[in-house]
């Protein structure tokens, strides 16, 4: 779905504990994040110069660090300083972070006994990841071919390196013109799109696939199933299926990157207009700023 506009502010750049200029912010060819993916990483919203659910992502990130046998190189109170650090030497009170942990340099093989010592790598950017108009409008979805790795294989809540099923669906989307795929699961089931989690509304109920079936246990989804609570719009987990999407009222996706964002269209068929989506966007934008408001008065 990202369709990014020239970007000019510039991004900064924190490598293994310090600031560092773009020329700078390199790390080895020998990294086996680079070799094989062997890493894990994190995408972060700051609003008014705060990380929005940092406590929540860096949770995530030690989850997913662990389930893979990587230990962070760093306490915690140093990658929230971290974080700090970029976001204040950021020209804009606005962006996006990522937080990536490679496995670190080490010799040919798959074997990562020998990698030296993990590199911690932030960058902190504007993203301007969907258009406007789409925003606005909707966007257009196909079901790709590609599916979803199966959680035998890799357990989808690790946030990894390797997003190569996710490149290969967004491709698809691409060819056949549209902003954005949806991955199935082995089984044929609904999991998510590339880089988003996926909700459905029918008769004004709200339904999103099961981390069981592939959904990466989205932070911008778990704040759409507090508010859909508070606005008492009932919404449950649940196995679904294309015909579940295909002839659902609305349709929206979830994400830090991409926040909320309606769909019009899904192989063609297009989708009615979202009174429900209109809602929780809402409570959604007014939820984030009282949120990071609420934190900056703590501190
Ligand atoms: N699924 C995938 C595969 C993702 O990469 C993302 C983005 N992190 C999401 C869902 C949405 O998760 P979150 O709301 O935590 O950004």
């Amino acid at each position: 779905m990202s369709n990014p506009a020239p970007n000019p502010t510039p991004a900064r750049y924190w490598i293994n504990g310090r600031l560092v200029a773009e020329e700078d912010a390199v790390i080895p060819v020998t990294d086996h994040g680079l070799l094989y993916g062997d890493g894990v990483f994190e995408g972060i919203r700051f609003y008014h110069r705060r990380a929005f659910r940092l406590a929540a992502h860096l949770r995530r990130l030690s989850d997913s660090a662990r389930a893979i046998g990587l230990d962070l190189p760093c306490q915690r109170q140093e990658l929230v300083k971290a974080v700090e650090e970029i976001i204040a030497a950021f020209p804009e009170e606005e962006g996006y972070l990522r937080l990536m942990l490679t496995r670190g340099s080490g010799p040919m093989g798959l074997d990562p006994a020998g990698c030296s010592r993990p590199n911690l790598i932030l960058i902190a950017t504007r993203l301007e990841m969907v258009h406007p108009e789409l925003r606005r409008d909707g966007i257009r979805l196909v079901i790709a071919a590609t599916r979803r790795l199966p959680p035998d294989g890799l357990d989808p809540r690790i946030k990894s390196l390797n997003y190569l099923n996710h490149i290969l669906a967004r491709m698809e989307a691409g060819r056949a013109g549209a902003d954005e795929a949806v991955l199935l699961n082995a089984q044929g089931r609904l999991a998510e799109a590339s880089a988003e989690n996926l909700f459905l509304v029918r008769d004004g109920q709200l339904a999103t696939p099961r981390p069981a079936d592939g959904a990466l246990a989205g932070i911008t989804r778990d704040l759409v199933l507090e508010l859909a609570a508070e606005l008492n719009i009932p919404a449950r987990e649940a196995p679904l299926t294309p015909y579940d999407l295909y002839t659902a009222d609305e349709c929206f996706l979830s994400g830090t990157g991409a926040e909320l964002i309606p769909v019009r269209e899904v192989d063609g068929r297009p989708l009615r207009p979202c009174p429900v989506f209109s809602t929780l966007a809402g409570a959604f934008q007014q939820h984030v700023r009282r949120e990071i408001n609420s934190e900056e008065q703590e501190s």
